[in-house]
């Protein structure tokens, strides 16, 4: 994975420059804006057939918009940093922002890519941060709301953090990690004929010794942006093998997914690890299942299926994972060594009242049948979505209908004593499954398996 620029600055000149900058503000009474540039997507596009990216013109065309007095930074990877040594206002930054995806929206067209779009975080000091590292941090912030949100460009304002606490840091995670701070919830894949547990998702949390509960939407961002997710990764997988293997001693035999993020596929050792994991384990390579996105596989569908072929030799399953609201290039979907795939929760949440999401998760279970696969549908809320689902030929479903994400031992309970599964509403039978905690946060401090 190329590095970012978190890491760049904690490790390089970059640092300093942007803290040298910032004096000088300080002293002139100054206003500076940083823009945090992605063109990874046009680094993709500009890039020849035979893979050496050259990126020169893109670069070019960022320096042609700044001013001299601007200072430009070429990162390795796929991103870029300006700063602009006068802002007035805030607009004068944003104008800055839109010219340059201008120049590089032209580059792409020439290429013939218009679909793909590079991006730009903007924060601004002292308005935003009065420190080159929090300032870094509130641009990157910015950055990833404008990817999540599909943005050309995002201006940084405190409530991007999504809270009132002070954004998490690098340091923070890398603790977490190390320091048993993260912990696993997991929730059942129900077979919609039988009401069986098909099989367990494991989703990562993060107990933090300050801040209590903080949900993977908020740090699987902060690893990926890091490089920290191929250690949290790794961590998940032990998690997961471990767990697996504790229930098979007790006879208890269900497969468990872990989460890939597309970093992952970047890592040449990850089949390795895997393979290591579950023979030091003796876990059967059938009984680990990957979810990876839609939108992860076919950002390079050649890595993916180069990183997915070599895990898939293992014995090991993939389900793609939110399908439905990335791009899919169907001659790669077919060619992809999955077994399943997950219907995002969007259309299922959608489908009693928006008749599009039903037509869509109608269609992608079709689709997903002919071209050989299960499909599970995720984010079922309701019975009145099971029904649809059934009646549509779904086959496996998850989703706080039959159970939130809960700690191991709720779900061994769940496993050993499937009628406990039993109805207790008809529209939320399993809200005492352990949703209720989790909404709290009071999951226990350290979730380790109690068997
Ligand atoms: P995901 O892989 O799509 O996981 C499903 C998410 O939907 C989970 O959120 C789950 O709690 C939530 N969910 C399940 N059923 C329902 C439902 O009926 N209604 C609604 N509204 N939501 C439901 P969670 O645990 O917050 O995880 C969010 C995302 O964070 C995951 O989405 C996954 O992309 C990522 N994630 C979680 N753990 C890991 C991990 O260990 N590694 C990686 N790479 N990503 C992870
Ligand atoms: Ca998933
Ligand atoms: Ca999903």
């Amino acid at each position: 994975m190329s590095r970012t620029l978190s890491q760049i600055a904690h490790n390089s000149q970059f640092d300093i420059q942007i803290r040298q900058a910032l004096l000088t503000a300080q002293r002139s009474g100054r206003q500076v804006g940083l823009l945090i540039i992605d063109f990874h997507e046009a680094e993709k596009a500009l890039e020849p057939a035979d893979g050496s990216a050259d990126l020169s013109e893109a670069f070019t065309a960022i320096a042609d918009t700044v001013r001299e007095s601007d200072t430009l930074w070429r990162i390795t990877g796929t991103g870029s940093a300006v700063l602009l040594s006068a802002v007035g206002h805030p607009d004068d930054a944003i104008l800055v922002a839109t010219k340059i995806l201008d120049r590089l929206d032209q580059l792409l067209q020439t290429t013939g890519n218009q679909r793909l779009q590079s991006q730009i975080g903007v924060a601004l000091y002292p308005h935003h941060a009065h420190s080159a590292s929090s300032l870094l941090e509130c641009a990157e912030i910015a950055l990833s709301t404008a990817r999540k949100n599909k943005e050309r460009w995002v201006l940084y304002s405190p409530q991007l953090s999504g809270s009132p606490r002070p954004p998490l840091h690098l340091r923070e995670l890398r603790q977490a990690i190390v320091q048993d701070q993260l912990f696993a919830v997991y929730q059942p894949k129900i077979d919609l004929r039988d009401d069986r547990i098909t099989g367990v998702e494991v989703l990562t949390r993060w107990r933090h010794p300050l801040y209590g509960l903080i949900m993977p939407d908020e740090f699987i961002p902060l690893a990926e942006r890091t490089g920290l997710i191929v250690p949290l990764t790794l961590w998940v997988l032990n998690q997961a093998i471990g767990q697996c293997r504790r229930w098979r001693d007790e006879g208890i035999n269900v497969s468990l997914a872990v989460n890939l993020s597309m970093w992952n596929l970047d890592c040449p050792e990850l089949p390795e690890q895997i393979a290591g994991l579950l023979g030091s384990a003796g876990v059967p390579a059938d009984q680990l299942e990957l979810e990876i996105t839609e939108s992860a596989l076919m950002d390079d569908p050649q890595r993916a299926m180069r990183t997915l072929k070599a895990i898939r030799e293992l014995g090991v399953h993939f389900a793609i994972d939110d399908f439905g609201i990335g791009y899919s290039s169907m001659s790669h979907l077919k060619k992809m060594p999955v077994s399943s795939i997950k219907i995002d929760k969007s259309f299922t949440q959608n489908m009693e009242s928006d008749n599009d999401s039903a037509i869509i998760v109608r269609a992608i279970i079709d689709l997903g049948h002919n071209l050989g696969l299960k499909v599970v549908a995720e984010g079922v809320e309701t019975l009145a979505a099971k029904k649809m689902l059934l009646e549509f030929g779904c086959d496996e479903a998850q989703g706080y209908y039959f159970s939130r994400p809960v700690p191991a031992a709720e779900i061994r309970r769940q496993l050993r004593e499937p009628r406990s599964i039993a109805v207790t509403s008809p529209e939320n039978p399993h809200a005492h499954t352990g949703w209720a905690a989790e909404k709290r946060g009071d999951i226990p401090a350290a979730v380790k398996p109690v068997l």
